[in-house]
């Protein structure tokens, strides 16, 4: 059962092999069982998820139903569910339950789809970690000696999907935060064109960069779930009014052809030997394929870190001011006047990472500090868009890795903040241009899994997950378990 697809799992529920009922609480006890030793949930909504999947029982029994109805899933902890804690990994909002579900949310729940519960992320989605949470790390299930991190901040949700404490799971990525999870934990993760899917009710971090989308064992599973998260919503203004095609359609769209972009900035002396000989060994599938690789360039590249950590920090520290222990989330006790509530609740309520970025945002807001780096990290934006467009004039895709190296260990970069902005050199640029990427698992260095990146033009999610659901019909990267003692698989 933990092996199905979501296509296998919606036959299985069709078919009467299994109900939902029976589905939920196999991953009910799986995650009471394996949780303790991943962190990968905040939440679990044990008596929800069964009532949802009672209900979802009675719809299949009633007639046809969507693909989604009664499979469990489960939800970062970023997104609004009503009547359930939505934290965003912070001590600001451990006592947040939303009176209103996200718009990613209501439409797995109009789909029938049944929420696991919620899980661990990076305080506010701000890391690469998941150290950074409140609650503490989620733990990379593929740790044998020593603990890794899963990634961040879509940590949990990776997590739970990898050691199979759900089939699939919601994240969001500003700056990579569902590729780098991915990629860490033998996953199949999507980001899609920004305004792809709607951020109505999910927690703002960078609102022009933030964009939520799949974390799933396939590339087939992660078309199934962008099926339900993607398309306009008059509720956010950034949403794009544009069809949405069917995903799983296209997954068999011919590779004959298909112009595949090298960016010389990605394969170079930087790029470590073992990331280098996985990725070969993907072009050679893809050439034998019938693709055609060429080299490209995108000259901005080492530029993307530093202008996303003016940007990113920038809209953050406006997007945090709303946390100030009045209307909702954390308040301090005891305040002595408004300034002291003001400044304890937030001083009590924000972990380390979360106040370094509203400084850095505040000061590269400032006035006199604005046009030397505000300014000028949104002229630098646009020249990595440009550098994009001039690529996409002569290929159809670009391929890369998604992080510099396999999950590292937990702990070690965590004192030096620049370190951990250095992760994510190769998946910050899409976020930057509003692209859509995926990362796909494409080998392992060490027994550890690692990924290749496939960054697209704007609103080419299906050819994307088409590319790598054919990677994955001749390679089994994508179905290894970690089968360790952290997850009894
Ligand atoms: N690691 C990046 C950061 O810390 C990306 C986070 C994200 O995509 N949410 O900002």
């Amino acid at each position: 059962m933990f092996e199905k697809s979501i296509k296998e799992l919606a036959e299985g529920l069709r078919q009467g092999e299994f109900s939902s009922q029976e589905l939920t609480k196999a991953y009910l006890d799986r995650i009471d069982q394996y949780n303790g030793n991943l962190n990968a949930y905040i939440t679990v909504a044990h008596e929800q998820a069964l009532a949802d999947a009672r209900a979802a029982d009675e719809k299949i029994a009633a007639g046809p139903a969507n693909i989604w109805t009664g499979i469990p899933f489960a939800h970062k902890d970023i997104f609004c569910t009503e009547g359930l804690l939505t934290s965003c990994g912070s001590k600001m909002l451990s006592n947040f339950v939303p009176p209103y579900d996200a718009t990613v949310a209501t439409n797995f729940k109009q789909a029938g789809a049944v929420c696991l519960g919620k899980a661990n992320m990076d305080e506010f989605a701000m890391g690469g970690s998941n150290e950074n949470s409140f609650y503490g790390p989620a733990i990379n299930p593929w740790s044998t000696d020593t603990s890794l991190v899963p990634g961040g901040s879509s940590g949990g949700s990776a997590v739970a999907v990898a050691a199979r404490l759900a089939p699939a799971a919601t994240g969001t990525d500003t700056g990579g935060s569902i590729r780098q999870p991915a990629a860490f934990c033998g996953l199949t993760g999507l980001k899609p064109t920004y305004g792809r899917v709607s951020r109505y009710g999910m927690v703002a971090f960078a609102s022009s960069l933030d964009q939520g989308g799949p974390m799933a064992r396939s590339a087939e599973d992660a078309a199934a779930m962008l099926q339900v998260m993607a398309g306009y919503d008059a509720k956010d203004s950034t949403s794009v009014k544009q069809a949405v095609p069917n995903y799983s359609m296209h997954l068999n769209q011919d590779l004959k052809g298909l112009r595949i972009g090298l960016p010389v900035e990605y394969f170079n002396k930087h790029l470590n030997a073992a990331m280098q000989k996985v990725l070969e060994d993907a072009i050679k599938l893809f050439e034998a394929r019938g693709a055609v690789c060429k080299e490209i360039s995108l000259p901005h590249t080492e530029l993307a870190v530093p202008a996303y950590y003016v940007i990113a920090p920038a809209e953050a520290s406006a997007n945090l001011s709303r946390f100030d222990g009045v209307r909702y989330g954390y308040r301090c006790d005891d305040p002595q006047d408004l300034m002291d509530m003001y400044m304890r609740s937030r001083s009590e309520g924000f972990g380390t990472e979360v106040k370094r970025r509203i400084m850095v945002g505040a000061y590269a807001l400032s006035a006199g500090y604005y046009d030397a780096y505000y300014r000028k990290a949104q002229q630098v934006r646009r020249l990595i868009k440009n550098d994009f467009m001039t690529a996409f004039e002569t290929v159809d895709v670009i391929l890369g890795p998604t992080t510099p190296s396999p999950a590292f260990g937990l702990g070690e970069k965590g004192d030096d903040p620049v370190q951990m902005y250095l992760e994510d050199i190769y998946t910050i640029s899409a976020n930057l241009a509003g692209l859509p990427a995926l990362s796909a698992p494409a080998g392992t260095i060490d027994g550890l899994p690692v990924g290749m990146q496939l960054i697209g033009n704007y609103f080419d999610e299906a050819r994307l997950l088409a590319i790598a659901h054919q990677f994955q019909a001749e390679t089994n990267w994508h179905t290894q378990a970690p089968k360790t003692e952290l997850t009894g698989l």
